[in-house]
Formats: structure tokens, sequence, C-alpha cells
């Protein structure tokens, strides 16, 4: 029921009408005024040639112009349309916190804070930032849990953060309703600032470095040109530009005020704080926020359109506008991230993401902005999209299906008779038997995986070896065989993983996972213009379909269908052949992620169906069945194959995540990383991935925990599972050196608690063609 406040709101004259004071752009800030502070006012100049020219004016785009004229790059020129802060900026309410569940984006939070913090000294311009610190609320265990989860995961960070007690919530803030809370998750440093001050000061800042800022100047066209320029267009003048960033916002204006839609939100703020049922509403201001599907926005180059950046659909652009005008502008100064942003990657999305996947998706973020953030979480509205396999209507019904790019692709299989709903969890949940049942589907008989959602790609041309020996550290396969092969930045950290199958002299099949397509075809197309390197570079992820046959008696299944000799000596361990199964086209590559006897099948994606089903009837007798990639993470673990994304990223460099196996410092080829990787071989590492174990009761490690040593942080998980051959929980986790050895005692956090861990010796469980290789020997196998 409303009492008096609201009560007095509702039956308000000014209900529906303008309210008192009347949403406004603000004209002028406190502080000094552009008559004081020449950095302030708007310039008179034009320029012919600009370096880099950013369009949009909010605090995002100022950001950027302020950091990269900072850092010293000549002619950069802002284009506004209309004044600067006219898009979203000016209307947002300007809170600023050091939490997001995010990993990575934790730092972005960080970098911008400690910017804002000083900007008023640096710019002369006040930016009305105040930092009381926040408290997030718990009113349900599960909420108590996520904060748990939470913790271990900024462990490793420099953010403060802490799990406060009821009265300490009451003590700092007395005027809330303590009735159902259960905890705090108190940031200290948090707050707010003024967002169009913000923006002035970052503008200030931008000029008295050298950038141009230029309003109203309405972008009106960009053509590229064929030398990676751009010719930019506006009423005011055209320029040319070496590089472009789109940060032009979302472009839409307030919408009526409405305060009838809001008012549960606002009867429920009244409950937990009650003093507002005295407040009057003064002002009502509705603007429209930019809900990427993912919540997330899009910064960095974008693939297919050289020298064409974004930062855009920022939905809490103004605690991100600071730091992420400085990882943009570090990127573009230096040629790679300066941390790894991955999950802001404007390349993430694809043509799969249509108009009416991404308004299913806004709906959804806007509902879900504050629900209980699990991992491994499902989002399920806008699915499935039109990028599905070519077993989707096959499987859908029998599986949990995860979303991966646009693509459809089974978690895990449910077991008949039992529980086959979607319910996430902090701790182990009804996932965990029927992963049990396809780890050791794999492990004892055959499984069948869908992977068509790898990104697949096809290079060729009499410069195709050249641009592969450049790019990645591994030596280039010989025709008829395939191997892992990494692609580093300059600085020697790992961009990406890729599977090279070298399949007729010159030609390569190139494959990556789903989430890094668009990512590493960039980087590749890149650098192939870069060189000038005579190449055909092909994506035809959508064209094929991917099968993984996994498990000790898939040679049997498999051989029944075919007339090629699958045998161990002919058929060797990373050999890849074209062959038929049962009359179906397909390039066999002998490889598997479950570290099992397993074959990946390439084929055209409209005979996935067809070939599914032959070699599920042909492997009745060996008891054949379906398994899915949470069973697929486990065995994966067991072995020791690292993932790219958790193990290794633009954060890590190749020789501490154990993959010198991999990367050929000797050979001839002068590849992207090379000489950094020597540098850092030279000076040695300072931390190391191990794999580790852990008992524990009802809760496995997912990655990004805090590791301790003698109660302190000194690590952190990378990714874990739970190992179905040793039951007990297993992990690869980043520690120092010196407590890196086999048998070093540790612990792992996981939801609030403290578990003893030991370092083992890698892999837990020897790969099938190890096995081989010793049984050969006539050594004993470890299994
Ligand atoms: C009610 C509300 C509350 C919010 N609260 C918060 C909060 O508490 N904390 C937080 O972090 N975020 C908050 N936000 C979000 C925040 O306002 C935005 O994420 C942020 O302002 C986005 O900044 P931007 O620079 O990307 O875009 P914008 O501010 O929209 O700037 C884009 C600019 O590009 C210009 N432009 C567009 N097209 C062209 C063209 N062709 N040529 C030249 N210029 C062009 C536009 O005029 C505009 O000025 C809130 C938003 C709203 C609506």
């Amino acid at each position: 029921m409303l009492r008096l406040g609201a009560q007095r709101l509702r039956g308000s004259p000014l209900r529906g009408s303008p309210l008192r004071g009347s949403p406004g752009r603000p004209r002028s800030v406190s502080g000094c005024e552009g008559k004081d502070n020449p950095h302030l006012s708007a310039e008179t100049r034009w320029k012919d040639r600009a370096e880099t020219v950013i369009i949009g004016g909010g605090c995002v785009g100022v950001s950027l112009a302020y950091h990269l004229a900072k850092a010293g790059m000549k002619d950069v020129v802002l284009l506004e349309k209309s004044e600067l802060t006219a898009g979203s900026t000016w209307h947002a309410a300007g809170l600023t916190t050091y939490f997001h569940p995010g990993i990575n984006l934790k730092k972005i939070h960080y970098d911008s804070i400690k910017l804002y913090e000083k900007l008023e000294e640096e710019t002369g311009q006040v930016v009305g930032f105040h930092q009381p610190g926040s408290i997030r609320i718990a009113t349900t265990p599960v909420r108590v849990d996520e904060f748990k989860y939470q913790m271990t995961r900024t462990g490793w960070h420099a953010t403060e953060q802490y799990i406060i007690e009821p009265e300490k919530i009451q003590e700092m803030f007395p005027l809330l309703n303590m009735n159902k809370i259960l905890a705090g998750l108190y940031n200290p440093g948090d707050g707010h600032i003024d967002p169009y001050s913000l923006t002035m000061a970052l503008a200030a800042g931008a000029r008295k470095y050298g950038a141009l800022l230029k309003y109203p100047a309405p972008v009106t066209s960009l053509k590229a040109r064929s030398d990676g320029t751009w010719d930019v267009e506006t009423p005011q003048g055209s320029m040319r530009a070496n590089r472009i960033v789109n940060a032009a916002g979302f472009g839409k204006e307030l919408f009526e005020s409405d305060l009838d839609r809001i008012m549960e939100h606002v009867e429920a703020a009244m409950e937990m704080v009650p003093v507002l049922k005295k407040a009057d509403i003064i002002n009502i201001v509705n603007g429209p926020i930019t809900y990427s599907p993912d919540i997330l926005p899009m910064v960095g180059p974008h693939q297919g359109v050289r020298n064409y950046w974004v930062a855009i659909g920022f939905g809490y652009g103004i605690i991100h506008a600071g730091g992420v005008g400085k990882y943009l502008s570090d990127w573009i100064l230096h040629g790679e991230p300066p941390f790894d942003l991955i999950e802001l990657d404007p390349n993430r999305y694809g043509k799969w993401t249509t108009t009416q996947y991404t308004e299913a998706k806004a709906r959804e973020s806007y509902g879900f902005n504050n629900i209980v953030g699990y991992p491994k979480e499902e989002r399920f509205a806008g699915r499935p999209t039109e990028r599905v396999s070519g077993l989707y209507k096959t499987l859908e019904s029998k599986c949990s299906m995860g979303f991966h790019a646009g693509w459809e692709q089974p978690h895990w299989f449910y077991i008949p008779g039992q529980d086959t709903q979607y319910r996430p969890s902090f701790r182990r949940t009804n996932w965990f038997e029927p992963v049990g049942s396809e780890y050791k589907q794999v492990m004892q008989r055959v499984g069948v995986i869908d992977l068509s959602p790898f990104g697949k790609f096809n290079v060729k041309g009499q410069d195709s070896i050249r641009l592969l020996d450049h790019l990645f550290a591994n030596v280039i396969p010989k025709v008829g065989f395939t191997n892992i092969s990494h692609m580093l930045t300059p600085r020697g950290r790992v961009y990406a993983e890729l599977t090279v199958s070298h399949q007729s002299p010159g030609e390569f099949l190139l494959i990556t996972g789903s989430a890094s397509e668009l990512h590493d075809l960039r980087w590749i197309e890149e650098e192939a213009v870069k060189g000038g390197y005579d190449v055909e570079i092909k994506n035809i992820t959508d064209e094929l379909g991917v099968l993984g046959v996994a498990g000790p008696h898939t040679r049997k299944v498999l051989q029944k269908l075919t007339s090629e000799d699958l045998s161990d000596d002919v058929f060797k361990f990373l050999q890849t052949k074209s062959l038929k199964i049962s009359n179906i086209p397909v390039t066999a590559i002998r490889i598997s992620y479950t570290g099992e006897l397993g074959w990946e099948l390439y084929h055209r994606r409209e005979d996935s169906a067809a070939l599914y089903d032959v070699i599920m009837n042909a492997g009745q007798e060996e008891g054949i069945d379906n398994f899915g990639t949470y069973a697929m993470n486990a065995l994966r673990l067991e072995k020791a194959f690292r993932a790219w994304g958790s193990e290794m990223n633009c954060d890590t460099n190749p020789l501490e995540a154990g993959l010198e196996y991999f990367v050929k410092l000797n050979k001839p080829a002068d590849f992207i990383g090379k000489q950094a990787l020597k540098q850092i071989k030279a000076k040695g590492l300072k931390r190391r991935l191990v794999c580790l174990t852990l008992a524990t009761d009802d809760v496995d490690p997912e990655g990004n925990e805090s590791i301790w040593h003698q109660g302190k942080v000194v690590g952190n998980t990378t990714s874990g599972s739970y190992s179905y051959s040793i039951q007990k929980s297993l992990a690869f986790a980043y520690v120092p050196v010196e407590l890196s050895k086999v048998g070093q005692q540790v612990e792992v956090e996981l939801l609030g608690k403290r578990y003893p861990a030991i370092i083992i010796q890698e892999p837990l469980v020897l790969t099938e063609p190890a096995r081989n290789r010793i049984q050969k020997k006539g050594g004993k196998d470890k299994m």
C-alpha cells in the first residue's frame, strides 16, 4: 500500500505535465567557464587531414579524444553533430562503481575511477565527483552465494570489496529498512559524477593536448578508400582520415515522462528506504539506454572494414568512458589490446545478429539487469537464430543447448526420467550426473558431439605459406597433417589458438572456436593486407558442419563406414584426409579435444543429419551415444588441454601458459611476437600455469577464483571442473613460479570457503596418443 509520499505524488497536479524543473541539458557548469579556461570553448578551425576521426561527442568519444591526444597522437579530430553530451550522456544518472561481475571489466571501472579522481586537478574543470561507497543488498540466500562468488573473483584484482553483515549495513546507512536483509557487498570508493561536467573536463583535457573537437559537425557520409583511408563528409566540410572511430551512441532523444510505468520500482525503493515516501519528485527523465544483446558495449576494430573502429552500445557509459578511452587509445597506438577484454569485441556479433534477435535480447537484458548472475548462465530470448547446425532438429529435444556465437550447441544430454530443466546454480546442479555419464561414455565406449559452431577459414594462394608462417608461432604442418598453432601479439601474448590443416600444397583449413571466429579472421585479414600477401581467405564457417567422434571404439565404428584404412599406423594422430563416410564426403582430422581416440569430420552442413544417423546406426553394437560440451570440458581438463580465453589470452604469454611445445622460437620465419617472446624467455617467468586438485563438498571451480597461500591471495584459477576419474575438483591456475612445483599446497576460495588444494603433475589422465606410445614401447599406462 502506498503511504504519504507516494500518495502525494500520485495525486500530484504535476503528474502528466512537465514536472518541476523539467529536464534540460545544463548549459553551464560550475567551476570554470569557457572564458576562463581556453580549453572549454568550441573551435572554429577545420582540418582536411586527420590521423583519427572520432564520430560522437558523448563521454565515450570525448574520453578517447582525450586519451589519444594525451598519449601524443597528432591530428585527433572529434566531430559531434550537435553539441558535446547531446546524446545519452547529459541525462545519465552518473553512478560510478568499482563493481562489475565480469573479470576484465573490473579493470575498466578501476581505470575510469582513478582518472575521474584526478581529472579536476588536471583540467581545471569541476566534475562533481563524490565517492561515499556503495552497498549491494542481499535479501535471499542465493544472492548471498552470488556475493561470495563475486568476492573470490575480486580477490586477485585491485578493487576493494567486502561482504558486510546487516549490523554494519545499518550503521553505514541508517535510512535503510533492514527487514529481510541478509548481507551486503560493500565497495568503498563507489559514487556519483556529473556526466556533463565529466565530459567537459575530458574535452578540456583533449583540447589542451591538441585534439580538435568540432561541433556542430554531423557526419553525413563515410567512404572507404582503396588505400585504407576514409573520406568523411559533414555540411561544414570534408576530411580525409587514416582511421575512423564510431562513438555515435544511440541517437535517440528523450521519451515522454511516464511515472506510472516505473511506479512499481519507485514503490520498492520507498519500501527499502522509507524516508523516500516523504520526498517530492521534482523531475523525471525518460532517456533511452542502449541495451546490446549481452548488455556489454562493442569496443575495438571491426572485421571486414579496414581502419574502422567502434565504441558503441554503452549501457553504463559514464563508468566505462574513462577506462575504455584509455584501453582503445593504447590499442590504436600500440597495435594490440593492452589487456584482454574479449567480452567487448565487436566481432562477437555477426550476420546472424538480426534486428529481430537484437530486439528480443534488448528486452530480456533490461528485465535481467539485476537478476542473480550464475556461472554457466544461459539466456533464452531470441533463440534459436537462423544459424543453427544441421543437427539442431535432431538434438533439440534431447539436450540442454548452449548459445555460442549464434549457434545452439549441446551442453549436456537428458537422461530419460531425470530432471531436464535448466537449473543454474553456484553449486553442483541437475546436470552433474548426466555429464558424468557422458564422460564415461567417451572414456569407455564412443561418443558423438556436434562441433559445427567452430569458426572455419579456407586460406590459399601463392603466399599462403608465407602468411601463415608470419602469423603462427608453430611451424607449418606438412601436407596432409594438422597442428595446433597460436597467433601472438607483438608483445608476445596469445591472441588466438587455431588448428591448421595443410590440405593440399598451399591450401589450408583453419579452425578456431565459435567465440573467436571473426576475432581471428580480422587479425588474419589485416596482416594479409598489411604485408601485401597474395592470398585468398574465405570464411566457410556457415558452409561446413562438424561432428566429433571420440572414445576407444571410434575406430571400430567409423571403419564400418569407410574404405579408408583407419588403423593407427595408416591414419596417424594429427593426420587429415578426404574420405567418404557411407558416401558422404568428409575431411577427417584425427584429433579430439577429449584427448581420447577421435576424429573430427568436416562436411557440408546440409549433410550433418545424414552423417550423424549413419554413425549412430553403425555404432549401436559399441553402445554409441551423444555427449556435450560440459563433458568435453571435464575430459580436456583431465588431459591438461588449455582453452583459449581461459588459460591463454591477451594477458598471458604462451610460455607461462605451458604452450612451449607449440611455439617454435627457432623456426626461420620472424613470426609476430617472436622477438618479444625471446626477451620474455631470457628474463624468466614470474608466474606459471599449474594443474591442481581439491576436495570440495558440493561446489567446483569455474575459473577466476582466488588462490590463497599463507593468508594472501597469490593467484587465480582459469577454469575448472569436477574430475569424474578421481572424484575431486580439478582446476588450472596461475601461481607465482616459486609456488608452482608439483606437491605445493595452496587454497582455492569457493563460495566463501578456502579449500586445501595441491598442485599435481599434469596431465591427470594421459591422452590416447600418449598411452598408445607408451604401450608400443612396452611401458605402463598411467590409467
Ligand atoms: C536515464 C539514464 C541513466 C543512466 N545512468 C547511468 C549511470 O548511472 N552510470 C553509467 O555509467 N551510465 C548511465 N547511463 C548510460 C550513459 O548515459 C550512456 O551509456 C553514455 O552516456 C553513453 O555515452 P556515449 O558517448 O557512448 O553516447 P552518447 O552520449 O549518446 O554520445 C553519442 C554522441 O554522438 C553524436 N552523434 C550521433 N550521430 C552522429 C553523427 N552522424 N555525426 C556526429 N555526431 C553524431 C550524438 O549527438 C551524441 O552526442 C544512463 C543512461 C540513461 C538514459
